[in-house]
């Protein structure tokens, strides 16, 4: 069950930004290609969190669509699923998007959502 390990350094990834602050909502961009059951995850993150700050946040997945470009017609687009297969019949593939797994964004108590890559110190 992959969803543990994952929900695990989701919860030690904001802890780490969000320090003793109460966390409201995680949202998560997963790829298609994770394989990552949306059920699992939440049920992981709910363990995962479970006696931090981040004790009954809310975890929303976003679902990112994947992505490839074709090396012999030179076409991209979306895979439909795991197949690595172009429309004109070639499997000859490159991966663009779909594997990935990013924190899109993290709401804290005090109700400022901070975005989780650009950070922006705030002052009073
Ligand atoms: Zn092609």
């Amino acid at each position: 069950m992959h969803e543990l390990a994952i929900a695990e350094s989701v919860v030690s990834s904001v802890l780490a930004r969000t320090g003793s602050r109460g966390v409201r909502v995680v949202r998560l961009r997963v790829g298609r290609l994770c394989a990552v059951v949306p059920d699992a995850l939440t049920f992981s993150f709910d363990l995962a969190a479970a006696g931090t700050p981040l004790e009954g946040a809310a975890l929303e997945i976003e679902d990112q669509q994947s992505r490839g470009r074709c090396r012999t017609c030179g076409e991209e687009f979306t895979l439909a699923d795991a197949f690595l297969l172009c429309p004109c019949g070639s499997a000859d593939v490159t991966l663009l998007s779909g594997r990935d797994l990013t924190i899109v964004s993290v709401e804290v108590e005090d109700g400022c959502a901070a975005p989780a890559v650009a950070e922006t110190p705030r002052s009073g």
